[in-house]
């Protein structure tokens, strides 16, 4: 009998979100911000944060990359947590949370996130 193997893309890693938090709020320029990651079992989901403006304090959850559906597997924790950090960056501009703003915010945190993920990782293939 052959085993199959599965030519599947694995599950994205699941790096320590503290080394994440270390190495990027100080380069996001937000040292002097309280900034709390966690992975979540379950989250609607792959990031989300919360920012709370007047006390510099923000909660950045991930959804754990083992929950993650296969069409989801090209993306990686870093990149969300990225995402995720750049909503916390627009947070102090209070913009209002509904609306088309919003998308706005969206395409700015994404594209941001994407650029800083490949300025880290341009000589990798
Ligand atoms: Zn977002």
């Amino acid at each position: 009998m052959t085993v199959k193997k599965s030519k599947a893309t694995p599950a994205p890693d699941r790096p320590d979100l503290d080394a994440l938090i270390a190495e990027w709020q100080p380069r996001m320029k937000l040292g002097d911000w309280t900034i709390i990651a966690k992975y979540e079992t379950h989250l609607g989901s792959r990031g989300l944060a919360t920012v709370w403006i007047r006390r510099k304090h923000a909660l950045i959850q991930i959804h754990d990359p083992d929950r993650w559906e296969p069409s989801e597997f090209s993306d990686t924790v870093e990149r969300v947590f990225l995402h995720e950090l750049g909503h916390v960056q627009l947070g102090r501009l209070d913009l209002p949370a509904h609306g088309e703003v919003n998308i706005h915010e969206e395409q700015i945190v994404e594209a941001y996130a994407h650029a800083l993920y490949a300025t880290k990782y341009a000589s990798r293939p």
